[in-house]
């Protein structure tokens, strides 16, 4: 016979893997007591989940998460609280056209999408004109190469209008709000868990910075980026963190793009999204930075461990993004948005994600701890699955999970990316011999 269902339960992070398991246990076990623990009061203002935008789009080579992503995004629609922050402008995906590993992936989405027979969501830019007068217009005319002083990387494209983008603090605020309501959750928000508790090879609870004992039949970290403090990840998730930039702009720009489709170019992982509350916001799919530390071995305090954790915009505040972060975004915008190019950033971070070497999340029981479950893993793609992640999670947390999700979402290591989230090749800088800092 299973296990009777916990009575009581810690989520560690209140990030959208969190809030969601949280109102889908208060929704099928209302009378279990769960507790969402974390360093901040959500929004979490350097939380994954926390930003201006993120992507909702289900045009993955992956069968699989496009079939949920899919779903994700038409509960989204349905949903009248975060429909209001949800844009439906599609998204761009544009290549230099140079053979290789992202232009099979570019080729890829666009045979998918022209096999759904979704011939009105398409619009083909076959040159580098059509791609850059998708946003500036008929009349536009492309920055010469001798101007840019390179090769053209925005070379050919196509927008699935079917794609959209959400204001990602204000859906998560909507789930936070929700939580706040169900009798079943509280939250204790403002000090870190420094430790979950195990005795006999079973967790108790957790221990947090100041010393209180919190104590539950089941902890589920859901911790992001830091799960990796808290449970013993090498080789399965690694944190790392990526260049985003804010550019502000005038009345008269955000009216000429208000509606351009998020752009993006897997060739130079540069990615930009349309206005919205008067800025732009850019980001590359770097190999990106981490942080590394040394922290004890979460299973055997007695050893010290090499880790990256995330270095934030809470943690330090004068951080600004590594010179060359910062020129690359300005050579991408120097093609697709001359304008811009040399303007200065409102802001900068970067923004740290737990990235597994495949991409697929971990959704699954500790296989060592007994009363550990883990959700994190989002490796830069979880985002749009908000509205039915929490449902998954609890699924596995049951011992419900459909098996080929089981499968996927497995403690252990995986193969390559297939492209569910593609980042550029190269190594991971450390931050701290890069970072630049504002004073
Ligand atoms: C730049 C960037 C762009 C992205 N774009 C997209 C996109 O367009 N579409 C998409 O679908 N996905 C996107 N993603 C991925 C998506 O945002 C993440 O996969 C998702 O938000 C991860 O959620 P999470 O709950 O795991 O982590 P988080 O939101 O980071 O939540 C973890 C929480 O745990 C808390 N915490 C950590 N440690 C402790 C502790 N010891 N004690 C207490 N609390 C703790 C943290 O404070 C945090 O709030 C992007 C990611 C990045 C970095």
């Amino acid at each position: 016979m299973s296990d009777p269902f916990p009575n009581s339960i810690i989520i560690v992070g209140a990030g959208i893997f969190g809030l969601s398991t949280a109102l889908a246990i208060a929704r099928r076990h209302p009378s279990t007591q769960v507790t969402i623990i974390d360093r901040l009061t959500p929004p979490v203002e350097d939380g994954t989940s926390v930003d201006t935008t993120r992507c909702i789009r289900s045009d993955y080579a992956d069968p699989i998460y496009a079939r949920l992503a899919a779903e994700a995004q038409r509960k989204l629609e349905e949903d009248p609280d975060l429909r209001r922050h949800y844009f439906k402008q599609g998204m761009t995906f544009v290549t230099d056209g140079k053979p290789g590993p992202m232009l099979d992936i570019w080729k890829k989405g666009l045979v998918n999408l022209k096999s759904q027979g979704k011939q009105n969501a398409l619009v083909d830019m076959p040159t580098p004109e059509a791609v850059y007068r998708r946003i500036h217009g008929q009349d536009a005319h492309i920055v010469s190469e001798e101007a840019l002083n390179c090769d053209r990387k925005w070379n050919m494209g196509y927008c699935n209008l079917e794609d959209a983008f959400v204001d990602a603090e204000e859906c998560v605020r909507v789930y936070y709000k929700r939580c706040l309501a169900q009798p079943s959750i509280s939250f204790q928000c403002g000090v870190a868990v420094e430790k979950v508790c195990v005795r006999d090879s079973r967790a108790t609870g957790v221990i947090l910075e100041n010393g209180q004992t919190l104590s539950a039949e089941l902890t589920l970290i859901a911790a992001g980026a830091w799960s990796n403090k808290l449970v013993y990840l090498e080789g399965l998730s690694a944190s790392s963190a990526i260049e985003v930039a804010w550019l502000k702009l005038t009345e008269d720009e955000v009216a000429k793009w208000k509606n351009m489709s998020i752009t993006t170019n897997l060739s130079t992982g540069f990615n930009i999204f349309p206005p919205h509350n008067g800025e732009m916001k850019c980001l590359r799919r770097s190999p990106g930075y981490r942080n590394t530390v040394s922290i004890p071995h979460p299973e055997d305090p007695s050893t010290v461990i090499k880790t990256s954790l995330p270095r934030t915009m809470i943690t330090n505040p004068t951080d600004l993004i590594p010179a060359d972060g910062e020129a690359a975004l300005r050579d991408n915008l120097r093609e697709l948005m001359p304008q811009l190019a040399d303007r200065p950033f409102d802001r900068t971070k970067v923004c740290w994600l737990s990235q597994t070497p495949s991409a697929d999340f971990i959704i699954a029981p500790h296989p060592r701890i007994k009363g550990i479950h883990l959700a994190a893993g989002g490796s830069a793609h979880a985002w749009k699955f908000l509205t039915i992640i929490g449902d998954f999670i609890l699924d596995s947390v049951e011992g419900n999970l459909d098996s080929t999700l089981a499968a996927k979402w497995a403690w252990g290591q995986k193969g390559p990316d297939g492209g569910s989230s593609p980042r550029i090749a190269g190594d991971t800088q450390e931050l701290r011999d890069v970072v630049r800092s504002r004073l």
